[in-house]
């Protein structure tokens, strides 16, 4: 295998159909890796087995064939891999950056009450309002005897430790690289391992890029900000750095992202609707609608 060849993948998560915005993705990271004479992955995100079907991923498989994208075998599938994450988790609870939170989302609600100006995430959450980085380590290590518990990222420690001016190289969907400055101040103690999950996005996807030896993370711009939480983990778990190329998203009638809550068309009813390969594919030429994150 030649390191130097440059790796890509397509990332998606089985719990629906693949619209025409995963279409984009899909066929933007095989393109891009095939011109730039790399390798192209197909990696399942199915870390939410509540919501992730066989029948979804078994979806995935046939309308990108159909599509006519071909990817290295075998796929990781991410729910096979929760020991990859648990060592990676426990590699930064040794750093003292992780704590435990036992908050519902009704506890957190409470603490920030009415308050309109509590500060807010790029996804337009409320911040967490730390109330269990107060608890001591007997308290939480007793109530973790009873209470199901998720696993933040203390953002101010882990900060303290990688420093504030982490930056990565964002190519957009061009050839040139621009260096933008990570804020990941702006997410909190961002969540790293779910009540019932013992993993979330965030560690999930960052692990897997680097054991895959992914070179060009190309997602949807959705995802631009969360590249700031992904460039502090990298940092704290020695990991490498990829480079980032968001790409534009496809936007219904109304200029909102398309979704699976939306009506965004599947791929597959638009194969039965009649719609050829090529047809779909053309999606990869419509005007750039949405080329800013925010
Ligand atoms: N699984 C994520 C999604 O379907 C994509 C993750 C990524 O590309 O980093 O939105």
């Amino acid at each position: 295998m030649n390191s130097a060849r440059p790796v890509f993948r397509f990332a998606p998560s089985p719990n629906g159909y693949l619209h025409q915005g995963h279409a984009l993705s899909a066929i933007l990271n095989f393109e891009t890796a095939k011109r730039l004479g790399g390798r192209f992955l197909l990696r399942i995100e199915d870390i939410d087995v509540g919501r992730s079907r066989p029948e979804f991923e078994q979806a995935i498989y046939e309308d990108l064939r159909w599509l006519g994208l071909s990817w290295e075998e075998p796929v990781r599938r991410q729910s096979e891999h929760f020991d990859d994450y648990r060592a990676a988790l426990s590699r930064l609870n040794a750093k003292g950056v992780l704590y435990r939170c036992f908050c519902s989302r009704g506890d957190i609600a409470r603490t920030i009450g009415d308050r309109r100006d509590w500060p807010r995430d790029p996804d337009d959450a409320p911040l967490y309002p730390r109330t269990c980085r107060g608890l001591s380590k007997d308290e939480s290590d007793a109530r973790a005897q009873r209470d199901p518990f998720c696993l933040r990222l203390d953002m101010e420690r882990a900060l303290a430790l990688v420093g504030t001016s982490l930056t990565w190289r964002e190519f957009g969907e061009g050839d040139e690289a621009s260096l933008v400055a990570a804020e990941p101040a702006r997410w909190g103690d961002v969540m790293l391992a779910r009540k019932d999950i013992p993993a979330s996005y965030h560690i999930a996807v960052v692990t897997d890029d680097a054991i895959q030896g992914v070179t060009d993370v190309m997602r949807g711009r959705d995802l631009y900000h969360a590249t700031s939480v992904h460039r502090v983990l990298q940092a704290l778990l020695d990991l490498p750095q990829p480079n980032y190329r968001h790409h534009w998203l496809v936007l219904d009638a109304d200029g909102r992202k398309l979704s699976k809550s939306t009506f965004a068309k599947s791929v597959r009813s638009l194969r039965e609707q009649g719609a050829s390969a090529q047809e779909v594919r053309s999606i990869t030429q419509l005007p750039r609608l949405a080329t800013r994150a925010d």
